[in-house]
């Protein structure tokens, strides 16, 4: 039986508040989700059969703004997934302060066994599924695994035709053409690597020559491996679904990526002067920085003490398993975890959100600026949490979420 990954959130909360010397009373109601929805989606595919897909959406917390959170279509998806997701969202929206709590949804789909035209059908009747429950007060979805800009301009235009009016807010993650935001596609990558040179920099180091390796070569794999082989890291090993590729002297990152770009291609296709490794041989591969960027799951108390790098910045959601940080911790490899280093897609996601609302159109430069601004904030944030209650930086993130949100709950009253 797989991990299961709420269970796996909910023991890093935990920790946390016995850290904090909460008692359990004060965090019971950040242990339960809000709201779920399950849909069961008839589809009609290109050859004529019907096929009824699974879908979800969870609203974790909305103590401090709407929902908020990625869609994603994958063939494993769970409910327990989607819960974990949305609980994840809620934490990292109080980490890097805006104000949104935290939902996710997902589809148990392989999106590349479907032609364009079923991906497409299956996204409208999928939005039109979650229709009473998403809208830009109350929950706004976004891209996540299997999903892309495409799929939330098909969920845009679905919620738009029902309404009657271009509803741009709803969604985030949009293309340029239909109110997305300049640097949306490559924000969570930026984020990762601003996270990565910050963590550098408190240790005295410097990015540039350092051995990184990284999992998933999808949007947030890919976009940090541009960004960081740009800041001068040695990229030595990438993977995807069908295997990973490793080189001492560094991949050609712009090559790489210039192939995966066209079509669906994958790493398997792709030639080049490198050796070819498995996904677990790149996780253990000798490095200084490794970046899952995949999945969830992929640090177990498996493989935890074989990893050799000293630094994990965890781009991928809930990369690692509650038993496995502890390995780590007692190896002192510093883990920078996801609800602190991938939080750049949600934190752009709200700059794109309030541009919808308010009818402006930021240049590049303003929406990188203000990511920078964001993103800093919060790790020094992290680190001022990990500092005052003597923990790691895992802990240190859900203490800061924490606070946010019990001062949220208790203002509101809530719980009363
Ligand atoms: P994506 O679908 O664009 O890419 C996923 C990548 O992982 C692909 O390269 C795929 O081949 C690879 N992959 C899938 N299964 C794998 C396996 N078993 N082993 C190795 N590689 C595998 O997804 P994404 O948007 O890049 O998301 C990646 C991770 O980042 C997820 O955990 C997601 O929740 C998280 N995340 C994404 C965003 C975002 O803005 N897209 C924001 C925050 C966090």
């Amino acid at each position: 039986m797989r991990n299961n990954p709420y269970e796996n959130f909910l023991k890093f909360m935990h920790k946390a508040a016995s850290i904090m010397g909460l008692e359990p009373n004060e965090y019971l109601a950040l242990e339960y989700p809000e709201r779920e929805l399950k849909v069961y989606i008839p589809l009609k595919m290109d050859d004529g059969r019907i096929n009824v897909f699974e879908g979800y959406r969870v609203q974790h917390s909305t103590l401090r703004g709407p929902g908020k959170g990625g869609i994603r279509y994958h063939q494993n998806v769970e409910i327990n997934d989607i819960r974990a997701l949305a609980a994840m969202m809620t934490f990292k929206c109080a980490i890097v302060n805006i104000p949104y709590g935290g939902a996710k949804g997902g589809l148990t789909v392989n999106p590349r066994e479907l032609s364009m035209g079923e991906l497409e059908r299956l996204t409208r009747k999928y939005t039109t599924a979650i229709m009473p429950f998403i809208g830009p007060e109350k929950d706004i979805p976004a891209p996540d695994v299997g999903s892309n800009s495409q799929v939330m301009d098909w969920i845009m235009d679905t919620y738009s035709a029902n309404k009657g009016y271009p509803v741009y807010g709803v969604v985030t993650g949009k293309d340029i053409d239909v109110g997305g935001s300049l640097g949306r596609n490559e924000a969570t990558g930026r984020g990762v690597t601003i996270i990565a040179i910050r963590t550098l920099q408190t240790l005295n180091q410097d990015i540039k020559g350092k051995r990184v390796a990284i999992q998933g070569m999808g949007n947030v794999g890919s976009t940090t491996a541009n960004f960081l082989h740009q800041s001068g890291a040695k990229i030595i090993a990438v993977s995807d679904v069908s295997g990973g590729i490793y080189s001492e002297k560094g991949i050609d990152i712009p090559d790489v990526l210039n192939y995966l770009d066209k079509g669906r291609n994958l790493l398997e296709g792709y030639k080049g002067d490198f050796v070819r490794i498995t996904n677990s041989e790149l996780l253990e591969c000798d490095c200084d920085i490794l970046i899952p960027a995949a999945l969830e799951n992929q640090i177990t108390e498996k493989n935890a003490d074989k990893i050799k790098a000293g630094i994990i910045i965890e781009a991928a959601n809930g990369p690692t398993s509650e038993e496995a940080d502890a390995i780590l911790n007692s190896k002192n490899v510093l883990v920078v975890p996801d609800i602190l280093a991938n939080a750049g897609g949600v934190a752009v996601s709200y700059l794109e959100w309030v541009q919808n609302l308010q009818g402006l159109l930021w240049d590049e430069d303003e929406v990188n600026d203000r990511l920078r601004k964001i993103m800093s904030k919060a790790f020094d944030e992290v680190y001022q949490n990990a500092m005052e209650y003597k923990c790691n930086m895992r802990n240190g993130a859900y203490a800061l979420a924490l606070k946010r949100l019990l001062a949220a709950a208790q203002k509101r009253g809530v719980h009363a």
